[in-house]
């Protein structure tokens, strides 16, 4: 692993009761491709001590509901049965994680974290190297950046300004972070005797039992964990990658689809460019393709997780996007809007316009829409809302509610994109000043735009919701 990736928080004293490793896996929750657990196998190989992996599920989750649990509890299923495979203990246990991985400190030899990038996450992992300090534990702390492939402040020591200016820092050093050879063989396998967990094995009894929002169902189409999301990059690496460079079309569904599972951490972005580089040596894929896709993976991926590091308010309106786009909408703010929606009627699909309808009704039914049709549909609502502020608000939270991939950084960033963010100023005009303006005829002229509304409207007849009784 290149060092850089990680953050020595703590150090350590060797101490004869020690009785393991512990790795808290919460960003990262997989076990191929995971720097973090690796690393805290090779400390545990030091020692010749035991593994624990710990992972806290919190039914109170930020804006999290049955969707998002379904699809993290599909995943972590499957982590379970592979670390038991390794000869790793695995504890899942229903509690916050940040209280819950306390109890197992004092028996740690190391504690091994791996980075999350959203406010409440760094909050969780302060809190507990605070405790771990503050109580005088021996065990040593390490945080291990392994869901991005340069880390934030390595690529980048300040807020960019936009794609442009991340991507010759960022090019310079990613084929640095091509580290990752294989998971070690962990060489003490005991089985720890620690309280029981939780049961993972029937997924559907232990969502009815969790007091959580169930009113968006499980995605009919997506399913989570690392074998779903590495077949469905497999079908994408073989029969769409080469046409990437047409994927702007929604119609044409040649995305790869992984934004929900590198969300959960069910895969790596590392893992996907290595498969990415390996399909060039092979001749399979062609090089324009690979640097329109890592173009998408590499800087705009990474740029999002730029600027919710280094913009503390990406979550608010009155923060997050540059001040000539806050001047112009200040200039624009009492334009005559020839719609207004309200957010019921949006989230009922029930407006004038076919496509914003589809890509409503999409994300609803699915959970994912295509990248020009987010665009279009948070445009949209922006033209049909009666302040920027509320467009904002019902945005982020129709976002986060909805999509599998969204409270990510990518969700924060490509919303504050639509107001300007990383955007330039275009031609004025009204009630968008000059943000971006997108419509209607747009789609129509670039895309077979009817055959998206066609494609969403089989999707949904052929794939009946899931109903949890
Ligand atoms: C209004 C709006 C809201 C968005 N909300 C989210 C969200 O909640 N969660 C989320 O993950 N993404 C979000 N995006 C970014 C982007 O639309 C999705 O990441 C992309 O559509 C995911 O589909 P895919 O995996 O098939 O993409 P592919 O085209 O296959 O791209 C591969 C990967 O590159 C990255 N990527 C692709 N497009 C972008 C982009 N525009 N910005 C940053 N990274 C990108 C993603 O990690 C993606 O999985 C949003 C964009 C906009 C404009």
């Amino acid at each position: 692993m290149n060092p850089k990736r990680i953050i020595h928080l703590k150090d350590g004293k060797s101490e004869s009761n020690q009785k393991y490793v512990i790795y808290w896996m919460q960003q990262s929750q997989r076990v191929h491709y995971n720097h973090a657990l690796s690393y805290a196998i090779e400390l545990a190989n030091q020692k010749d001590l035991p593994m624990l992996v710990y992972f806290g599920l919190t039914p109170s989750y930020p804006e999290a509901n049955l969707r998002h649990y379904y699809f993290m509890l599909e995943g972590l299923k499957e982590v379970k049965g592979i670390l038991h495979h390794f000869g790793i203990n695995f504890v899942f246990k229903l509690e916050s994680p940040e209280k819950g991985i306390q109890r197992y400190l004092g028996d740690a030899y190391a504690l091994v974290m791996d980075y999350g990038y959203l406010r409440h996450q760094k909050l969780w992992r302060k809190e507990v190297l605070d405790i771990a300090v503050q109580k005088e534990y021996s065990l040593s702390i390490d945080l291990i950046d392994t869901d991005l492939i340069v880390p934030v402040r390595i690529a980048s020591d300040k807020a960019e300004y936009g794609a442009y200016t991340l991507r010759p820092k960022i090019k310079r050093m990613y084929l640095e972070f091509r580290d990752f050879s294989r998971t070690p063989v962990l060489k003490n396998k005991g089985h720890l005797n620690i309280d029981s967990d939780d049961d993972l094995s029937d997924i559907k009894k232990l969502t009815d039992q969790l007091d959580i929002d169930q009113s968006v169902k499980i995605s009919p189409i997506y399913h989570g964990g690392y074998t779903n999301a590495s077949k469905l990059f497999s079908d994408f690496l073989e029969n769409k990658a080469n046409q990437y460079m047409l994927s702007n079309d929604p119609s044409l569904s040649l995305t790869s689809k992984m934004s929900m599972y590198l969300h959960f951490g069910q895969i790596s972005a590392l893992e996907i460019m290595d498969r990415m580089f390996l399909a060039i040596d092979h001749g399979h894929l062609d090089g324009a393709s690979f640097d329109a896709y890592i173009e998408q993976l590499l800087v705009r991926r990474e740029l999002a997780f730029n600027y919710v590091t280094y913009n503390k308010g990406y979550d608010q309106f009155e923060s997050m996007t540059e001040p000539w786009a806050y001047m112009t909408m200040n200039e624009h703010e009492f334009d005559k809007r020839d719609y207004l929606y309200s957010k019921n009627e949006l989230e009922s699909y029930q407006t004038h316009d076919p496509y914003f309808n589809a890509a409503m009704k999409e994300m609803v039914f699915t959970g994912y829409m295509h990248n020009y049709m987010r665009m279009y549909w948070a445009k949209k609502i922006i033209e049909w809302s009666p302040t920027y502020k509320e467009a904002y608000q019902t945005i982020l939270s129709l976002n986060n509610k909805y999509f599998i991939d969204g409270r990510d950084p990518n969700s924060y960033t490509g919303i504050a994109w639509c107001f300007g963010k990383h955007d330039r100023a275009w031609t004025e005009r009204s009630v968008f000043g000059k943000l971006r303006y997108m419509n209607d005829k747009g789609l129509e002229r670039k895309f077979n735009i009817e055959g998206y509304v066609k494609d969403i409207e089989n999707i949904i007849n052929n794939n009946p919701p899931i109903v949890k009784s």
